[in-house]
């Protein structure tokens, strides 16, 4: 994504899905918010500081909300998970992130938008031979064409198979 200056990329929306859940509403955090370290999110060993951009978001086949902590891309950096309802996300997020709670805005996307995106997303990167989406396979090799593990296992066994019979 091109960067256009600062002011710009403020109004930038994320895309209707963030990794694979929908996103529900999204906020921008600039300098009327004041960032107060609670550690309450650990991301591999270190505490998550202030991000650009929050996002409270929904698995498509779960009832509860996440916080999707992100960069100035909408890259997830960490995720809070477990609230039964957005207004209990905003409101743990109000107490690190003061000043927040009347900067949330409402994606314009709607949860089949969401939907869409994620299997799209699944489908570009599928096994060219199998079929198996990224939910079901391990690890992938290629680009034009990709071949999974999966795959690669049958394969290596039919090759292999000759000096038995
Ligand atoms: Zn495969």
């Amino acid at each position: 994504m091109a960067k256009h200056g600062a002011s710009a990329i403020a109004l930038v929306a994320p895309p209707p899905a963030l990794d694979c859940a929908h996103v529900i509403e999204y906020a921008t955090v600039d300098d009327s918010v004041t960032f107060e370290q609670r550690h309450t999110l650990n991301v591999g060993g270190e505490w998550l500081g202030r991000v650009p951009r929050l996002a409270i978001c929904q698995n498509l086949d779960e009832p509860t909300f996440m916080v999707f902590h992100c960069d100035d891309e909408w890259s997830v950096l960490g995720v809070a998970a477990g609230f039964g309802s957005a207004d209990e996300a905003k409101a743990k997020v109000e107490r690190s992130y003061h000043g927040i709670s009347g900067r949330w805005i409402a994606s314009a996307f709607s949860r089949d938008d969401a939907a869409r995106l994620v299997a799209e997303n699944l489908k570009a990167h599928s096994c060219s031979f199998c079929g198996r989406t990224p939910l079901q396979y391990q690890s992938i090799a290629g680009d034009a064409v990709r071949i999974c593990n999966h795959c690669v296992d049958e394969f290596h066994e039919v090759m292999h198979s000759d000096a038995e019979s």
